[in-house]
């Protein structure tokens, strides 16, 4: 667990440094594209809970229809019912799969909106200093106002 939480931290960094490197333009894009892919996956994992539910409740079922000396076709609805869930299942995977390859790492590498990785515009800027002095530098600075360096982005 803590390690997974490591890892974590790990992408949240290179994330970090690549949001710094990138810009604005570029923060914008990747967080459309992370939603996009992001909430295919948050349908898939909803599809497959609901199919956990529908597998957990035939199995109360046929064990109602063991005692009470009913017949497996009995649960033939419900196992439509799955049949259903797993097309959805399946389509599902299959908009996943067509994502670009890149869209698909970043949602892997990204776990939650709540884990707040997208820092504010601002925030991001105060997070730049120069590489010579250490003197803090505004995003539009091209030099260092305090040694002269110049600043890539
Ligand atoms: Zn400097």
């Amino acid at each position: 667990m803590s390690q997974e939480h490591e890892s974590k931290g790990r992408d949240l960094l290179s994330k970090l440094t690549r949001t710094i490197r990138t810009g604005a333009e570029t923060l914008v894009q990747e967080t459309k594209e992370l939603t996009r892919v992001g909430k295919l996956k948050v349908e898939l994992l909803a599809l497959e809970n609901e199919r956990a539910r529908k597998f957990e409740e035939i199995g109360r079922l046929a064990h109602t229809l063991y005692r009470e000396g009913g017949t497996i076709e009995q649960l033939h609805e419900h196992f439509e019912a799955i049949d259903n869930i797993e097309a959805r299942i399946d389509a599902k995977k299959k908009e996943i799969e067509k994502a670009p390859a890149e869209e698909k790492a970043e949602a892997e590498t990204v776990p939650q909106e709540s884990d707040n990785i997208y820092l504010p515009q601002d925030e991001v800027i105060s997070h730049m200093y120069c590489s010579q002095c250490g003197a803090q530098a505004g995003a539009d600075d091209r030099f260092c106002s305090k040694c002269g360096n110049q600043l890539k982005l």
